[in-house]
C-alpha cells in the first residue's frame, strides 16, 4: 500500500485492500468496507464528500488519496449511436472503450491491455504491439468513466465485453480482480452472465479461468477451419494449436443453458468458403456451441477484405443445417473506427471532427 504517496488512486483497490488501508490510518476495518461501497456501489468521486465516513478518516484519506477515473480525451460518435472513447490514463497511456446502446441495454466494450502482443494478422490493435497491461483500476476506470460521461445510473442494465484492445487472458490477474469488483453486489453489481471475456485462445488462461467459480462467460476467437489456416491468421496457433484449444473448450465447464461461443471473422476468399463452413461444423461437432459470424472490418493498412453478404449468409446456413446455431454479428461504429478489431488509437478521420467533444 502506498500510504505515503499523495494523490494515490483509490479506484482499483478491493474490499480487503481498503480494509487494510483504513487500519493503516488507525481506523476499524469496517470503515474500509464503507469506502468500498462509496467507490463502487454509489460511484462517489470526491473523498471529501464521503460524509458517512468519520471526518477524521475523511481528512486523512484526502491528504493522500484521490478518486480518479481515466480522462476522456476524445470521443467519436457513430451514426448508429455507438461511441468510441479515447481515455487517457494517469501515466498518459491512451486506451479505447466503446459504448454501444441497444434498445433494452447498453454494452461496453473494454480494453484489457494497451495495445496487444498477440499479432493476429487481420487485427488493427495488433499493429500497435503491446504497450502494457492495464491494472484492475484502469479496467474498472473504463466502466466508471464512460458511465459518468453517459450518465448511466448505478444498477442500470449493463453488459460488458472484453473485446477491445488486448488479450484478456494474458492479463488475467488484473482482469479477474476487476471482474470481482464489477460483479460484487456491494461493488458495481453487474451480474456475471452479463460479462464476456473474449480470447484468441490462450489455453493456460482458459484452464485457469475454468477453475474460478467467479468466471464470466468466455468467447473463443476461432477464425479458421483448420490448423494451417489458423496459424497463418493467428500465429499464436503455433503455441496453442486448434486441437489443444478445442480440448480446453471441451474441458471448460458450462453453466445450465450456456454454450461455448466461437467468434469467426469472415475474410473474403480466405476462410469463408463452403468447405470452411463444413470443416467448422466438423470441428465443433458434439459440443454445445454457437458461432458468431463477424463481418470483417477493413482498414487501409491490412489487405484482407470482408466477405460479401451472400457468402456470410451461405456460411451461416451451412452451420445451421449442421445444428450449429450461427448468428451474424452486426458491427457497430464502423464509421468511427470503433468496430471489432478496429481499435488502433487512430485520431479523427474526415467526418469525425464534428462529433468530437459533443
Ligand atoms: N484478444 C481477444 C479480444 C479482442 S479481439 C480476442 O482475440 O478474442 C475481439 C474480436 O474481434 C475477436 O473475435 C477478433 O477475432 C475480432 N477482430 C479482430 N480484428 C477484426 C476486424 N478487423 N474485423 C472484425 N473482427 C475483428
Amino acid at each position: 500500500m502506498n500510504a505515503g504517496i499523495s494523490g494515490h488512486n483509490l479506484v482499483g483497490l478491493d474490499r480487503q485492500e481498503l480494509e487494510r488501508l483504513a487500519q493503516s490510518l488507525g481506523k476499524p476495518a469496517y470503515r474500509g468496507r464503507q469506502l468500498y461501497r462509496a467507490l463502487y456501489h454509489r460511484r462517489e468521486r470526491d473523498v471529501a464528500a464521503l460524509t458517512d465516513l468519520d471526518r477524521n478518516f475523511r481528512q486523512a484519506l484526502a491528504a493522500h488519496y484521490e478518486i480518479t477515473y481515466p480522462d476522456v480525451q476524445g470521443k467519436f460518435i457513430s451514426k448508429d449511436g455507438s461511441a468510441r472513447y479515447l481515455l487517457r490514463l494517469q501515466d498518459n497511456t491512451t486506451i479505447e472503450t466503446v459504448y454501444m446502446p441497444e434498445e433494452e441495454r447498453i454494452t461496453l466494450c473494454l480494453s484489457s491491455q494497451a495495445g496487444c502482443a498477440v499479432a493476429c494478422r487481420f487485427c488493427f490493435t495488433a499493429l500497435l504491439g503491446l504497450q502494457r497491461n492495464l491494472s484492475a483500476g484502469e479496467i474498472l476506470g473504463q466502466v466508471l468513466a464512460v458511465a459518468k460521461a453517459r450518465e448511466i445510473a448505478p444498477r442500470s442494465r449493463l453488459n460488458l465485453v472484453f473485446m477491445g484492445m488486448g488479450e484478456p487472458l494474458l492479463n488475467l490477474t488484473q482482469v479477474m480482480k476487476a471482474v470481482r469488483i464489477l460483479t460484487d453486489p456491494q461493488g458495481l453489481g453487474i451480474p456475471l452472465r452479463r460479462i464476456t471475456i473474449s480470447t484468441a485462445g490462450i489455453v493456460p488462461g482458459m484452464r485457469e479461468l475454468a477453475r474460478d467459480p467467479g468466471r464470466p462467460k468466455l468467447a473463443i476467437s476461432l477464425n479458421a477451419s483448420n490448423e494451417e489456416q489458423r496459424t497463418e491468421l493467428m500465429p499464436i496457433n503455433r503455441k496453442y494449436p486448434l486441437r489443444e484449444l478445442l480440448g480446453a473448450c471441451r474441458d471448460y465447464p458450462l453453466r445450465p443453458r450456456e454454450r461455448h461461443t466461437f467468434e469467426y471473422v469472415l475474410l473474403s476468399g480466405f476462410n469463408d468458403t463452403d468447405a470452411d463452413a463444413v470443416r467448422v461444423a466438423e470441428l465443433l461437432r458434439g459440443m454445445r456451441a454457437k458461432v458468431n459470424l463477424i463481418p470483417y472490418n477493413p482498414g487501409s493498412e491490412l489487405h484482407y477484405r470482408p466477405s460479401p453478404l451472400e457468402r456470410v449468409l451461405a456460411f451461416q446456413q451451412l452451420l445451421r443445417e449442421r445444428d450449429i446455431p450461427a448468428y451474424i454479428r452486426i458491427s457497430r461504429g464502423q464509421d468511427i473506427g470503433a468496430a471489432c478489431g478496429q481499435l488502433r488509437l487512430e485520431g479523427m478521420r474526415t467526418g469525425d471532427l464534428a462529433s468530437q467533444g459533443g
